[in-house]
């Protein structure tokens, strides 16, 4: 069947649909744009919708859920019509969440695009609740004016605000979302493009970024709910915080050898997550960053160290296997007063 397509050149044609973007595809499409003009975004969880993570717009830490689709045609007589399909086990998850500075929802379609990149549309989330299924309309026409425009903004039938736009802006549009899908930006007094207004509102830059202090950070993992249902994420959150504070300290470098990759590198705690409460989870005093290889001897209680920073191997380990480890290039440890607690508890389970 054809109905109103956008073709190669953005021209607006009768043609198929094109490919559908499979869930997996969706989900990488969003990292993408969501990791882009020093946005950085992390999943929480992208197994069932909505989908979780946190994005870091250069201020401050977002908890966004995510409900993307394919857009499909919608079946009607209307040969340019595109939906999304929100499902009824969906709907029932609580589409109309509180939208806050903090903690954001959003509704999107993909629609994947001939000349690049898939495009987005965005649906009120307000509008959009309720019971049963619920499909999320957009015209095509209005699709392919994010190609033009960089982003663009409509009106469904119940004159609720939709915005359609390319990738490049989805982390602007999430940025700057406010209750009712409108958008926190200006009026400005003399008339200028959407795009424009958009990219002055937000776009991070690296020096807002550089001054994420130790007490922001902190200030975020004290504003997280602590419901049970929400444990776990806090733990996933909690231990990406925890990170950056070591990333901080450390100078993104691990702590007993050269490694400064930082995809290698990770927030080990001295005294386990477990172990330690609540204070001492996020404490850096407790942490050391670690590059993958030096983390898995720490965390298997293989290597410890003494309070002046000497390193403890485990008897378990022969000569020949400490050879091969490189254990004998581990330097000294730095260990500051603060640290000498958990470094004492660390010890005592050292494997032997
Ligand atoms: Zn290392």
């Amino acid at each position: 069947m054809s109905y109103n397509q956008i073709s190669s050149t953005g021209a607006i044609i009768s043609a198929t649909n094109p490919p559908n973007i499979s869930s997996k595809e969706i989900r990488e499409y969003i990292y993408q744009a969501l990791n882009l003009h020093d946005y950085t975004f992390t999943w929480i969880q992208k197994h069932s919708q909505p989908y979780q993570g946190i994005l870091n717009d250069g201020e401050k830490d977002i908890n966004l859920y995510i409900y993307a689709w394919n857009m499909s045609p919608a079946y009607r007589t209307n040969p340019s019509e595109k939906r999304i399909q929100i499902q009824a086990a969906v709907n029932n998850v609580g589409i109309d969440r509180p939208i806050s500075d903090t903690e954001k929802t959003i509704i999107l379609g993909l629609y994947n695009s001939p000349t690049g990149a898939p495009l987005f549309v965005a649906w009120d989330t307000t509008v959009n609740r309720g019971h049963g299924q619920k499909s999320c309309y957009v015209q095509i026409e209005d699709v392919a004016r994010a190609l033009t425009d960089g982003i663009y903004k409509t009106t469904d039938r119940n004159n609720a605000p939709i915005y359609t736009m390319t990738q490049e802006l989805l982390g602007d549009y999430v940025s700057l979302l406010k209750s009712s899908n409108t958008l926190r930006i200006a009026t400005p007094a003399t008339p200028t493009t959407l795009l424009s207004r958009v990219k002055n509102a937000s776009r991070p830059s690296r020096k807002k970024r550089a001054i994420r202090t130790i007490a922001q950070i902190q200030s975020s993992i004290n504003s997280l709910t602590t419901t049970e249902k929400e444990v776990v994420c806090k733990q996933r959150i909690g231990q990406g915080l925890f990170k950056d504070l070591l990333i901080e300290k450390y100078s993104c470098k691990c702590a007993l050898c050269d490694i400064d990759t930082k995809r290698m590198l990770i927030g080990s705690h001295i005294k386990t997550w477990a172990d330690s409460n609540d204070t001492e989870k996020l404490d850096e005093n407790n942490g050391l960053l670690l590059c993958a290889h030096h983390d898995a001897l720490f965390d298997k209680y293989l290597i410890s160290f003494d309070d002046d920073g000497t390193l403890l191997v485990s008897p378990t380990l022969n000569a020949a296997e400490q050879n091969k480890l490189h254990l004998s290039d581990i330097p000294v440890l730095t260990v500051t007063p603060e640290m000498k607690p958990y470094l004492a508890h660390h010890r005592s389970k050292l494997r032997n």
